[in-house]
């Protein structure tokens, strides 16, 4: 009588496997496929160990009986024979080295070999080679040619283990032990049954070994994003890590839907998900359109990697451009029909990058340091482009700056047509870096009101333009106040006044020698604290400025809203002076705010011609334009060329003489 309980056992433990790989549709990856494939070869093991147990215990003498006891037998060997051979296919592809197994030619060649040889040796049971026979009686018996069977798999389980000792670098420990733990629970079953033919083990063992590698591998290794149905970003992680490891060449394209915040917003939960899922499906359907091997990631935000064979320049090109078209426009799904903003980004491996970090680094910001535009970017084109890196490395840079004194501050004069003189001067921040020399406002302070250095960068100024006001006879220059930059980021930290007070009181500095110029941030800020430190400033007797009139951010409710003393038309405003329309604007905005009681300032006058415009307009019988600052008069300076610049410029006429 076979005892049949382990198998039994083994049988409702990879039944329930099974059926929850299929369930969760763990068929995406090869991985999971050859997964799923030892699982299903596990399966029809234990079904066909147990189908001959009950034939040998319960079917009496006769034909259908032995045939019955034979199928279950070939089917037993058949499904049997091939789980270490397909254990080590899995080992090579999901420890990412498959193309090891496919680049050498003899590897293939060998494995094929022996489980053709158990395969012959099978079809030719007892013909020529006896490995069983089922006796007249229902019973098994052994030949000796089984052993032809036991000597394939013990060069299967010493190849599974050589391969996972040389390639032990790319594995971690934990996924080491697991894949250790598995060759030697089975080899346990497989030597006991071998040794004691009454211990029926071999399948529960095999179940066994599942069952831990299912708990402790799967965690990490079956990492698909309920949403997207793409694998994870620790998925990504581990299999970048495993290749850059490997020195195996991949193609990473990266793509990123910058407008995700508000497609979520404007779409709701629901259907923003279903974009997603829609985004993974398309990319890999176009995958296998374009024979692209490769993998879809989901990141987060937004951000999808795909990760693939090397592909030649031409043929990631190919891929990278079909994408772009798929999404750059609009995409339908379901009921909607949307505009999704994409940007893609191309990077080979490790040709470009070799290492995680930098990788990983670039998917989150080359939205942001790449050019704003639909192209498709390639990761070479700009590794050695001097402003890229300069993005790239900002962090970096504005850590430098603040740790090593890098800032400094320049001031640029302001002009009154009233009174023909300069009468005060806007303060702006210079960084001078180590490695990049001189770094323009334009590229550090927005990062650094993304990355927190606002806030150092915001104390530097107050208190570099503070003291130079202090040891600056301003009066006898001719200057009223000095202008500085305040950007809405700034303003939300609560001790903003009281820093800015305490500064004056230490040098000694009259509120009134200080103006601050607004300048609304792209960052989303709360506008209750920033207005709240806008009055505050004022009622201590700080003059506020509205930067940039006329950009989007800084806007008419805000010269409403805030105690606002002087407002600065955006050098836009300029630049379109020539616009019989634009002319209409300016006009009309000049008399407006000037009816408000407000100073109009025109930033970016670069030619005698433009600030004449300006001066001459005749904005309600009121005098034009009263306040201007451009290179027109003077490109910002550094503080002594700032003061000499003035001194020599103090009885000089600049527009008055012509226009009178
Ligand atoms: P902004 O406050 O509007 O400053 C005017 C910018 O235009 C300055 O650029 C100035 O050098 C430049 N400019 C002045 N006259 C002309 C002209 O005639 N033609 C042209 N083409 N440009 C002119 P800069 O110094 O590169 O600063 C850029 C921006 O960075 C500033 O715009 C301001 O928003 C910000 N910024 C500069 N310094 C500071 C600072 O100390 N703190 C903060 N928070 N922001 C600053
Ligand atoms: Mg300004
Ligand atoms: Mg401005």
């Amino acid at each position: 009588m076979r005892i049949l309980v382990f198998d039994e056992c083994a049988f409702g433990i990879v039944l329930l496997f099974w059926i929850g790989s299929i369930l969760r549709k763990e068929y995406y990856t090869r991985s999971h496929r050859l997964m799923l494939l030892l699982q299903s070869l596990i399966l029809v093991t234990v079904i066909a160990d147990i189908g001959s147990g009950l034939a040998e215990n319960y079917l009496n003498e006769g034909r259908i009986s032995v045939i019955l006891a034979y199928l279950f037998s070939y089917m037993y060997f058949f499904a049997h024979n091939l789980l270490l051979p397909v254990y080590l296919l899995y080992i090579y592809s999901s420890i990412d080295i498959w193309h090891h197994f496919q680049q050498k030619i003899i590897l293939p060649f060998i494995w094929g070999f022996l489980v053709c040889t158990d395969c012959v040796v099978l079809v030719f049971n007892q013909k020529l080679f006896p490995v069983f026979t089922i006796t007249q009686n229902v019973k098994y018996e052994r030949g000796p040619a089984i052993y032809v069977f036991y000597a394939v798999a013990a060069v299967f389980a010493f190849w599974n283990l050589c391969v996972l000792i040389v390639n032990r670098q790319y594995i971690n420990r934990h996924k080491m032990i697991t894949l250790i733990f598995l060759l030697a629970v089975v080899s346990c079953g497989l030597i006991i049954q071998l040794t004691n033919g009454a211990y029926l083990v071999e399948c529960f063992t095999v179940s066994l070994a599942l069952l831990f590698f299912m708990t402790m591998f799967k965690r990490t290794d079956a990492q698909i994003n309920p949403i997207t149905g793409a694998l994870k970003y620790t998925a990504c992680m581990d299999a970048v890590g495993r290749n850059l490891a490997s020195g195996k060449p991949v193609s990473v394209i990266f793509i990123k839907i910058v407008n995700n915040d508000n497609l979520h917003t404007y779409l709701g939960m629901q259907a923003h998900n279903e974009l997603l899922r829609s985004i993974t499906d398309r990319a890999i359907e176009l995958f296998k359109k374009c024979s692209f091997d490769a993998l879809m990631y989901y990141l987060e935000n937004g951000l999808f990697a795909a990760v693939g064979e090397d592909l030649e320049d031409d043929g990631v090109a190919i891929v990278a451009e079909e994408l772009r078209n798929i999404y750059s426009d609009r995409v339908s799904f379901g009921r909607f029909n949307i505009i999704t903003d994409v940007r893609i980004c191309v990077v080979k491996c490790p040709e470009d990058i070799r290492d995680s970090a930098t990788l990983f680094s670039l998917s989150t910001n080359f939205h942001r340091t790449m050019p704003n535009t639909r192209d498709v970017h390639y990761y070479r084109d700009y590794k050695n482009n001097r402003e890229y890196r300069i993005r790239n490395d900002m962090d970096e840079i504005l850590r430098r700056a603040v740790e090593n004194n890098g800032f400094s501050m320049y001031y640029q004069p302001i002009y009154s047509v009233k009174e023909n003189r300069y009468v005060a001067a806007e303060a702006m921040i210079r960084l001078q870096d180590l490695e990049y020399g001189h770094i323009a406002p334009g590229l550090f302070i927005p990062a650094s009101e993304i990355n927190g250095y606002i806030h150092d960068i915001g104390e530097f100024v107050f208190e570099d333009v503070i003291r130079f006001i202090s040891q600056t006879d301003l009066a006898g220059l001719g200057l009223r106040y000095i202008e500085v930059n305040l950007s809405a980021t700034q303003c939300i930290e609560v001790n903003l006044v009281e820093k800015v007070r305490s500064l004056l009181e230490q040098y000694d500095v009259d509120p009134g020698m200080l103006s601050f110029e607004l300048t609304e941030s792209a960052v989303d800020i709360n506008p209750e604290i920033v207005d709240a430190n806008i009055r505050q400033l004022h009622d201590y007797g700080i003059a506020i400025a509205l930067d940039d009139y006329g950009t989007g951010y800084s806007n008419i409710k805000r010269t409403t809203d805030l105690p606002i003393n002087q407002v600065k038309l955006d050098k836009t405003f300029v630049d379109k002076i020539d616009d019989p329309q634009m002319c209409i604007v300016i006009r009309d905005t000049i008399a407006m705010f000037k009816e408000m009681g407000k100073e109009v300032l025109v930033e970016g006058v670069e030619q005698e011609a433009v600030a004449r415009r300006f001066s001459d307009l005749d904005a309600d019988l009121i005098q034009g334009c009263e306040l201007m600052q451009g290179f027109f008069f003077c490109r910002p300076l550094p503080e002594k060329d700032f003061v000499q610049f003035i001194e020599d410029h103090r009885n000089s006429d600049i527009l008055s003489s012509e226009r009178e």
